[in-house]
């Protein structure tokens, strides 16, 4: 493994874009939260620590703004997104750097994520004009029914640290294309890309007031008083399990519209009759994309006997490869984690991992000095019983299983609460057909270890969430039916 610094002209300017970064219009705080930059530790913002009032006067002012917003044309706020779009990728760099420097994604991901963010703005901008309802005559005749899509309401949007722009994107872009106003909390831990992001939007004509920004320490505090406001009409919320159940809980009492993108336990099954390249390198991306810290990463990998030595050695000796180091620097490949929790977290994954059995393949370990990284970590031959194999590993570490029939990798596949995004590799057509639709999962990746894509139902089942984001049907979780009966005589 090599490790790089960064690079001083990247460097030079995220400072620059860090400085333009906008300060919040609200002032109700309660001190600041400092955000640092988990490379190197330092201390690189403070955003207010907003308090529940202010957090209720956002409300109040989304919701005026929003009411105002729900009588604009479709085509207007078509042309405002669109003049978003352009905005958020013409100041690409910008929000890339500031990106990098709050989460620690490479810098090369980052510039990935601000185009994917900004797609989702494009989407919706497009699906603002299609929303469309229905008219049919009454099935005994004598009335005429006509359903529309009207905007739901005021949505409170809460976004976790791992895609700072695009899970607020893929939130404000369909709820502004349906007409609602918002309140986004984003994640202490990566406020800055959301301010940026909000005050592009509000340059490309975005009303003052439609999209407030609240950070906060106390964020159950601020969903229970949020939630009880009888004037929030939506929550779409990307994070855990447990706050995913716990917002449902609190949005049950006024009977609020609810998305929820939760975690996921994702396994990725080569089998025998794979292409060894193509599933090498679709295991890379599935497992390692952000530093493996996402909701779809492949934490459980089983691999079929025939293939499995091949597989782990080819696939060891990408992991052991990768470029680590600032993610300020274009060489590097893995960036750090996100902060010393996650260091922890990991250490204690691979270590029970191993009393309980697992090969150690590569790395196991946390880097010295400033930063919080951890090793590209392969495990191997990982019992049932090792906790890995049942939590979001949420890093750079794989756990490895073996398996012999279809039958044996379905059932362990299926054996958890979780069912977001499977992965299946082989090139027999009828086989990588049958195991996707025998898994228990919202989204399958077949031969490929990316599925995001805007125009695509992004979203879990089981205990991995409700509703979901993207494609058209991203739009409609902004949206009420509404049904008029006229009758004829
Ligand atoms: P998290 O659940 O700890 O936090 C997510 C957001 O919720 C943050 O903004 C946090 O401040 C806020 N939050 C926490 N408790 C809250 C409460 N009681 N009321 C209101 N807000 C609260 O998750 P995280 O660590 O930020 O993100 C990682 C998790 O997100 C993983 O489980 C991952 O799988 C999941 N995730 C899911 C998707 C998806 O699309 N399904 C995408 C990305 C991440």
């Amino acid at each position: 493994m090599a490790y790089e610094t960064a690079d001083p002209q990247l460097y030079a300017r995220s400072l620059e874009a860090l400085a333009a970064v906008p300060t919040s219009p609200l002032t109700g705080m309660d001190g600041t939260i400092a955000v640092t930059d988990p490379a190197t530790g330092e201390q690189i913002a403070t955003i207010p620590n907003h308090t529940v009032a202010t957090a209720l006067e956002a409300v109040s002012l989304a919701d005026a703004a929003g009411r105002a917003w729900a009588k604009t044309t479709p085509r207007h706020r078509s042309d405002v997104l669109h003049n978003a779009y352009a905005l958020l990728i013409e100041r690409r760099d910008d929000l890339a750097l500031v990106m990098s420097r709050e989460m620690g994604k490479t810098i090369t991901e980052s510039y990935a994520e601000v185009q994917y963010a900004a797609d989702y703005v494009r989407w919706f901008a497009e699906e603002a004009l299609r929303a469309g309802g229905s008219y049919r005559e009454a099935p005994a005749g004598g009335a005429t029914m006509l359903t529309t899509r009207a905007p739901v309401g005021l949505s409170v949007l809460i976004t976790p640290w791992n895609f700072p722009m695009a899970m607020a994107t893929r939130k404000i872009g369909p709820a502004l294309a349906a007409g609602c106003g918002c309140v986004v909390k984003p994640a202490t831990l990566t406020p800055l890309t959301t301010y940026l992001t909000v005050q592009l939007f509000e340059e490309a004509g975005v009303p003052e007031g439609l999209i407030q920004v609240i950070t906060t320490k106390s964020a159950s505090a601020f969903s229970e008083a949020v939630l009880a406001d009888e004037r929030v009409r939506k929550v779409s919320f990307t994070g855990s399990t447990p706050v995913g159940s716990t917002l449902m809980q609190l949005a049950a009492k006024n009977i609020i519209k609810s998305s929820m993108e939760l975690g996921g336990n994702a396994p990725l099954l080569v089998f025998d009759d794979a292409d060894l390249d193509r599933a090498i390198e679709g295991a890379m991306l599935a497992k390692m994309r952000n530093g493996g810290q996402t909701c779809v990463s492949a934490n459980r990998m089983f691999i079929q006997q025939g293939i499995a030595d091949d597989f782990i050695a080819g696939f060891t000796e990408r992991m052991a490869a990768l470029v680590q180091g600032n993610p300020l620097n274009r060489e590097v490949e893995l960036g750090p984690v996100v902060d010393d929790r996650a260091v922890q977290r990991l250490e204690h994954l691979v270590t029970d991992a191993v009393s309980h059995g697992a090969d150690l393949r590569t790395g196991g370990n946390a880097l010295p000095g400033a930063g919080t990284f951890f090793e590209a970590t392969v495990l191997d031959n990982v019992p049932v019983a090792a906790e890995i194999t049942t939590t979001e590993i949420f890093g750079p570490v794989a756990s490895i299983t073996r398996f012999q029939t279809q039958e044996e990798a379905i059932a362990k596949a299926n054996d958890t609460c979780f069912g977001l995004a499977a992965f299946v590799f082989s090139e027999n057509i009828d086989r990588a057909l049958n195991v996707s639709e025998a898994l228990e999962t919202g989204m399958v990746g077949i031969n490929q270890g990316l599925l995001s894509n805007v125009a695509a139902p992004f979203g879990g089942v089981k205990q991995s969430g409700i509703g979901r984001e993207g494609s058209s049907e991203g739009l409609e979780e902004y949206q009420e039916i509404r049904y008029f009966n006229l009758t004829r005589r």
